[in-house]
């Protein structure tokens, strides 16, 4: 990247080692952590923050993940090249952008129509054409367009979403932040096998929560 400046160049390279010191290793993922301008999908006072390894405000009072739980949480997700993902809460849209660098196709749903429009016109711009974002409430999930391959929520359920584990296909995964709205939360991992879902928990975490229906503001 010879035309960047070099203290943004110094950032992206102390991004990077926090991911990998931070235990993530996964080439692929790292490669899409890379690769995805994060600057892009922060609002404009936050963009000298965008490679420091915290979560940000977005509109309608949402947040863009920390850029080590996006890492974490794809990585986990052990996403393959021709698997289709579901994403719960497109937010900005910077969890499905990595997303769409390791899958074949990403689908998205997010319960404010400002974000949803957003983070589509953003991906466009960007580039990402296999990413489609849906207006609409991520509890249904997407029957019409089921099973999918993995499927990731990054708002926290306080139950697990019996609608989405039905959308899984066999050896699918679920990537999920459980726990109450203003109280420890864990990430956990649904694996689908013949007899049913495993589940396994992995880290605490915080996230916003997961919320029913459409957010009948903008
Ligand atoms: N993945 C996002 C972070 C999203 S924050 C990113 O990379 O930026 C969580 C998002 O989930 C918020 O935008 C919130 O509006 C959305 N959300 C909460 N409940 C939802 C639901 N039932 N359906 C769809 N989106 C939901």
């Amino acid at each position: 990247m010879p035309d960047q400046p070099a203290d943004e160049s110094v950032e992206r390279m102390e991004f990077m080692l926090t991911l990998r010191r931070r235990g993530i290793s996964d080439q692929a993922v790292l490669r899409a952590m890379d690769e995805v301008p994060r600057e892009h999908f922060v609002g404009p006072a936050d963009t000298e923050s965008a490679y420091t390894d915290h979560a940000l405000p977005i509109a309608c009072g949402q947040t863009i993940s920390q850029p080590y739980v996006v890492a974490y949480m794809s990585e986990q997700l052990a996403v393959r090249p021709d698997h289709r993902v579901l994403e719960i809460g497109t937010g900005s849209g910077y969890q499905a952008a990595v997303l769409s660098r390791l899958a074949r196709e990403v689908i998205s749903i997010e319960r404010y129509r400002t974000l949803a429009d957003t983070a589509r016109s953003r991906l466009k711009t960007l580039g990402y054409d296999n990413v489609e974002i849906v207006l609409g409430d991520g509890l249904v999930g997407m029957p019409e367009r089921a099973p999918f391959d993995r499927i990731i929520v990054t708002a926290a359920a306080e139950t697990i979403p019996e609608a989405l584990v039905e959308q899984l296909g066999v050896d699918g995964v679920m990537i999920l932040p459980l726990g109450p709205h203003s109280g420890p939360q864990e990430l956990v991992k649904l694996t689908m096998t013949k007899q049913g879902p495993v589940r396994t928990n992995l880290i605490p975490v915080r996230f916003v929560p997961l919320l029913p229906g459409r957010a009948r503001e903008l």
